[in-house]
Parts: C-alpha cells; sequence; structure tokens
C-alpha cells in the first residue's frame, strides 16, 4: 500500500536530513494494543533509516506505555518464577557491562537510563559496582529504590542530578529507539562520563535477519513505541558522532533475542501482552501459553545465535568511549 501524501508531509531524515521516503508498512500497535491508530514506517531513499511516522506527540506517548510495561507487579509464585528466570536471563547483560567497567581505569558512579524497576542495578550493585537509576516512570523508579534498593530518581536526563564527569558507566538498554533525539541522548552521556568511562548501548537491529524473516511481523519495530528503527551502521554513526569510539559488540542477547523472536512468530502468547492487555484466562489455560511461548523461545535461540554469529543480531549492545 503506498501512501503518497505521507513523502511530502514527514519532517527530514533525522540522521541525513534527506526529504525523499518509502513507505515500507502500515502498522498499529499490535502487541499491546493500546490504539488503534495507524502509523507508517519510512524508510529514507538517501541512507535507508527507517522511522515511524507520524511520531506520537509527547503528551500522548504515555498512553502507549501501559502500566506494568517495564516489571512484575504482583509477586505471587507465578511471578517469582518469572523473575528467577529474569535475574537468570540478565546475567548477560551484567556480564558485558562488568567486562567494560573492568577494563576502564575510571572511577565512579554507573548510571542506568531507563532503568525500571532496577533488577539490572541491583544485579550489578551485588558485583560492587556503585550505581544510580533514571526512569520517566515515577512507579518504575521507586520500585528501584523499595524493592531492589537502589538509589534512582525519576528525570529526564538533561535534567538528571548528575554532575559533569562523575561516571564510570553510562548505561542505555532499550532506550534510544524511544526517544526523540537520541543524539542530545548521547551527548548528554559524554558529558556526565570521566574521561575513560565506558558507554553502553542497547537497541534492536533493523539489519538483523528476524527483520528479515518476520518483516512488519518483527517485534523490534514495536509500533509506535519505536520511534527510530536503528540498522547497526545507523546506531554505530550517532555514536561516533557524538563523539565516542566503539570498542566491542555484542550480538546476542540471552534476554531479548529469542524473545523476540517468540513475540515474532505469536504476539497473542507474550506473557508481559497478555498481562497489559489483561486478557482473562484461567490458571490451567495461562500455564499453557506460557509454556508454549517459552518453547518459543527455545526454538528462537539456534536462529538468534546464528543472525549473531553473522554480525546481524536482532539486538546489539555496543561499549563505546570518549575519543581521546
Ligand atoms: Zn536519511
Amino acid at each position: 500500500m503506498s501512501h503518497p501524501e505521507t513523502t511530502n508531509t514527514a519532517p527530514a531524515c533525522p540522521a541525513c536530513d534527506a526529504r525523499e521516503f518509502k513507505e515500507r508498512f502500515q502498522l498499529t500497535d499490535r502487541l499491546y494494543h493500546t490504539t488503534r491508530e495507524q502509523f507508517s514506517i519510512l524508510e529514507c531513499k538517501v541512507c535507508g533509516l527507517l522511522r515511524l511516522y507520524p511520531w506520537p506527540d509527547a503528551a500522548v506517548l504515555d498512553r502507549y506505555y501501559p502500566p506494568g510495561y517495564w516489571f512484575s507487579p504482583q509477586p505471587d509464585t507465578a511471578h517469582r518464577l518469572e523473575e528467577a528466570y529474569r535475574r537468570l536471563v540478565l546475567r548477560d547483560h551484567v556480564r558485558f557491562v562488568r567486562t567494560a567497567l573492568r577494563h576502564s581505569s575510571a572511577h565512579g558512579l554507573v548510571l542506568d537510563v531507563g532503568c525500571g524497576g532496577g533488577l539490572f542495578l541491583h544485579l550489578l550493585h551485588e558485583e560492587g559496582f556503585p550505581v544510580a537509576g533514571l526512569d520517566f516512570s515515577f512507579e518504575a523508579a521507586s520500585v528501584a529504590w523499595k524493592r531492589n534498593g537502589v538509589p534512582a530518581v525519576c528525570a529526564n536526563l538533561g535534567h538528571a542530578p548528575v554532575s559533569a564527569e562523575t561516571c564510570s558507566g553510562v548505561t542505555m538498554f532499550h532506550v534510544l529507539e524511544h526517544v526523540y533525539d537520541p543524539a542530545a541522548y548521547l551527548e548528554c552521556a559524554h558529558r556526565m562520563l570521566k574521561p575513560d568511562g565506558r558507554l553502553i548501548v542497547q537497541v534492536p537491529n533493523a539489519e538483523c535477519w528476524q527483520f528479515r524473516v518476520f518483516s512488519s511481523r518483527w517485534n523490534g519495530l514495536d509500533v509506535p513505541r519505536h520511534l527510530i528503527n536503528f540498522r547497526r551502521r545507523d546506531i554505530l554513526r550517532l555514536i561516533e558522532l557524538a563523539g565516542f569510539e566503539i570498542i566491542r559488540e555484542k550480538h546476542f542477547s540471552l534476554r531479548d533475542n529469542p524473545a523476540g523472536f517468540a513475540t515474532s512468530v505469536s504476539t497473542a502468547l507474550d506473557p508481559m501482552a497478555r498481562r497489559v492487555r489483561g486478557v482473562k484466562e484461567g490458571g490451567a489455560v495461562r500455564l499453557v501459553k506460557d509454556l508454549v511461548y517459552f518453547c518459543l523461545v527455545v526454538a528462537g535461540l539456534p536462529f538468534a545465535a546464528l543472525e549473531a554469529l553473522f554480525n546481524a543480531g536482532s539486538s546489539i549492545m555496543i561499549e563505546a568511549r570518549k575519543k581521546q
């Protein structure tokens, strides 16, 4: 379906300023059903950057982030199992960040931007690193404090109470694809980091095999929450333009890539989506759906490992440091 009017009214490409676009898909919120509004995914005809169009207004953006978007609210038995699983798969993130911090000569705070309920910071703190978190959600920041014991504030990175050159690490897991001005976020991180501090960024990668296979059903598009769908080359360039040099890339994420595969196959089985949508289901049905979903995650493992092997992971983690 082609909508020529979108090519005339859409603002210039945020990466290269070109004004020529091709519409790739028309989609709505398949995952959480927060809206029925249709959005386009536009591809820049010059640099190929993919992005959502139109970008939701800041005033309505909130509505697309349902309550419970970032953590499981009731600590009952089923959720405790889920929490145990989340801890297990987060070890992968912790390992990546720990390695980065140990190779750096900087000592200081590790700031997690978009910290959610703070589980990642809790695990990092257990390894002896001083940590703090930021989140847009007041509820998320208070859960991080109360349940996970990590200092967290509800703030925008530009107004965060963090002085220049105080951080040994700034981490942003699945943040930059959600914000209007990712370059400004990277500039803030640059300012907060000590000279040999480390920036860790994770985003979905639109150059992955999952996108080729699932196309408009690829979970990484996450309409209308992902404003920009970075390819590996787009995010590397953006990080370098903000004054960083790339040190390391990791194309396999135990937490994100096999689960992304499972959700791409069936959004209806995604446990978080079922919870957010308030799907009514008895205990047995819930258990069966959870089991089938888990089987899909396991089935996605070899695929996720293979795409990672060819540097085409469906999410990528990047370590960078300030240019010397
Ligand atoms: Zn462009």
